[in-house]
């Protein structure tokens, strides 16, 4: 037996004894789990918001651990690896997988950790199609900074960032000063911007993006859009990272934006948001949505170990 998270419905998670992992599939591999966090997704597992998760589910999708055993197919791991176990699980042979668009994966893969299989909070867990799921954690890399690779830290680069464009010279406005806001203003660092301007409601997270690489910072309640433009000499954002995931964010964010520019959404949305289409026609703006793929975990890692950017993040 072991000790893991268990969702048992709405509001109520409990802490207790379940059967350890076992191997399934040839491409299979059981984990050890040495550090594990917990996602804002989890939250609304939590709150019921992904009916799809069923009682009795082992929460979390990311993990840093260390290689128990593998799968007869499974061939570049060995035991004892110490592995970053990705939010995301491809089986790198389908049409998607192929494209490198592992979230979209149709073998199985995709998100499911935690989701429609077990997943990593607990002390051990088994991830489907290892090889092209798990990534080997170069020695320069501590375990608790490899951990924000699982998901935040992709999910920011790809979906915001990357999505988003950030090209040298151009002002980013990002949104939303949570865990992904902060991944976002740092990545967004990689390409030059001329400014990165952080927008939050509250004043303890502008400070923490200040710290990470924000040069300006914007209460929500201090008009976000008059100090953009000012910034901006009057044309608005080159880029504008949705970090929150609440209508009115977003709706702020089409706002913000300079004729031309584009929209990175990455928020997780309950409710609809209006697209205000009748003052946005003319302004050929490019607005982009996603779920994370992870095809840029190794970059990621690479440049952790290079020491490019600093940890923990
Ligand atoms: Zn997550
Ligand atoms: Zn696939």
């Amino acid at each position: 037996m072991m000790k893991a998270l268990v969702y048992e419905g709405p509001g109520c998670i409990t802490w207790t004894d379940v059967a350890l992992p076992q191997l399934q599939h040839p491409r299979d591999a059981i984990v050890r789990v040495d550090a594990v966090t917990i996602c804002g997704t989890d939250l609304h597992i939590l709150k019921g918001d992904v009916p799809e998760v069923q009682r009795g589910r082992i929460l979390g999708h990311e993990a840093v651990g260390t290689v128990l055993e593998v799968g007869a197919a499974v061939t570049g791991l060995a035991e004892g690896t110490r592995v970053l176990v990705s939010c995301i699980s491809g089986c790198g042979r389908c049409r998607f997988c192929r494209q490198g668009v592992y979230g979209q994966c149709l073998n199985e893969g995709g998100w499911v950790l935690g989701h429609l299989i077990d997943g990593t909070q607990a002390e051990f867990l088994r991830v489907p199609f290892a090889d092209t799921s798990l990534y080997p954690i170069p020695d320069a890399v501590t375990d608790r900074a490899a951990l924000m690779l699982a998901d935040v830290v992709p999910t920011a680069y790809e979906v915001g960032v990357l999505n988003g464009q950030v090209s040298p010279t151009d002002t980013v406005v990002v949104v939303g000063s949570g865990p992904i806001g902060l991944a976002a203003i740092k990545t967004a660092r990689f390409f030059s911007p001329s400014q990165v301007v952080a927008i939050d409601i509250a004043q303890s997270r502008l400070d923490a993006a200040r710290r990470f690489g924000a040069d300006h910072v914007v209460l929500v309640d201090a008009d976000p859009e008059a100090a953009v433009l000012e910034l901006t000499d009057g044309f608005g954002a080159d880029v504008v990272i949705e970090a929150v995931g609440v209508p009115e964010s977003f709706e702020l964010c089409t706002r913000l934006v300079r004729p031309g520019g584009r929209i990175a959404n990455v928020g997780v949305y309950g409710l609809p948001a209006t697209l205000h289409l009748e003052d946005l026609w003319t302004k050929n703006i490019t607005i982009t949505t996603g779920l994370v793929d992870t095809y840029s975990t190794p970059t990621l890692l690479a440049m952790l170990a290079s020491g490019q950017t600093p940890s923990p993040w």
